[in-house]
């Protein structure tokens, strides 16, 4: 299994990470007593750090003496780990308890500091073990919870809530990273602003209701039309959208822009006084290579400038600008 966003759980799991294997098979069974628990358990560190990252576990059960990696050593890695995977916003987390047969204080605060939780001396009684893992998957499913509601809060607020598409936030923040990585790549960027003919007379004519029905299909029917996971189209505003499509050159660019424009005048919804008494819409072309000396707003100006240049010269059309 590969590295990647943490797993929604029917089940929390307990990961062991003792060197000796008796020890294991010990708190395993001892584990056992918790039917709805999934345990698993490793003797080697090496091991122990790809297992947490691949199943972020719900907790993990470390004896302090492991021989590979030593056991704080270990929980600073995990730690470290856990901090680079902020890219949902709230980086995950595991409690870490230790099991020790050294009690002496400073082991513990060493312990605690490099980001353990919780101490457990050995020989450690069933009924402690069983308590203490119990309460700390109290807390961890419930982090595992709002980890999971964060994500999908900070899904919905860069999605549009019309059309279902991303939204100008979403836009932004995308086209920042995207600038960076093209300079970064030395590959070009473009950018496709597109805005809906004569709309303002299609809500006349039809109402607000068919305009918003007609958005949304707009909006889908301009996704489809791309092809590469890294291209984005999002909702810039009204009946405006805006395609980001990073390692892209204008002649590429400028194809997709018409496969976009066709694929809105193939929805066939009528509109009295558009062209062709359909629905369509212009497009404004921009590409450039990205550097540090320039920035993506004068690209997004030259593109709504072509916008501009295809409504001029009568709409339904698309019109390229090259920086
Ligand atoms: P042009 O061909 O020059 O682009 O003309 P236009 O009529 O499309 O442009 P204009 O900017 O005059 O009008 C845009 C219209 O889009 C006006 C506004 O009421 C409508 N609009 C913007 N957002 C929405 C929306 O979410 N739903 C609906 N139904 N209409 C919207
Ligand atoms: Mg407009
Ligand atoms: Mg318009």
């Amino acid at each position: 299994m590969s590295e990647q966003a943490a797993p929604l759980r029917t089940r929390p799991t307990v990961l062991v990470i003792d060197p000796s294997a008796s020890n294991r098979a010990l708190i395993c069974e001892c584990l056992g007593q918790l039917p709805e628990v999934r345990t698993m358990a490793t003797g080697d560190g090496n091991h122990a750090l790809q297992m947490v990252r691949e199943t972020w576990p719900s907790l993990i059960l470390l004896d302090t003496t492991q021989q590979d990696i030593n056991g704080i050593e270990l929980t600073r890695m995990i730690r470290d780990w856990e901090l680079s995977r902020i890219d949902t916003g709230i980086s995950p987390w595991t409690p870490i308890v230790f099991l020790s047969s050294v009690t002496d204080e400073d082991t513990l605060a060493q312990g605690i500091l490099a980001g353990g939780d919780d101490f457990l001396c050995k020989p450690v009684s069933e009924v402690v073990l069983l308590a203490k893992v119990r309460a700390m998957l109290r807390i961890s499913i419930r982090q595992q919870e709002i980890c999971e509601i964060h994500r999908q809060l900070k899904e919905i607020a860069n999605l549009d809530g019309l059309t279902g598409i991303p939204n100008r936030r979403h836009f932004d923040d995308t086209l920042t990273i995207e600038w960076k990585r093209c300079i970064r790549n030395e590959t070009p960027l473009s950018i496709i602003l597109s805005d809906v003919d004569f709309f303002k007379q299609f809500n006349d004519i039809y109402g607000h209701q068919a305009g918003d029905f007609c958005l949304k299909a707009v909006a889908s029917s301009l996704s489809e039309s791309l092809f590469r996971v890294e291209d984005t189209v999002a909702r810039y505003g009204g009946e405006e959208f805006v395609a980001i499509l990073p390692g892209t050159d204008a002649n590429g660019a400028y194809a997709v822009a018409e496969r976009m424009r066709q694929s809105a005048v193939d929805l066939c919804i009528p509109h009295e006084r558009g062209i062709n008494g359909r629905v369509s819409c212009s497009f404004g072309v921009a590409s450039t290579h990205p550097s540090t000396e320039s920035a993506p707003q004068h690209l997004l100006k030259t593109a709504d400038t072509s916008l501009y240049a295809a409504k001029s010269a009568g709409r339904n059309r698309v019109i390229l600008n090259i920086e």
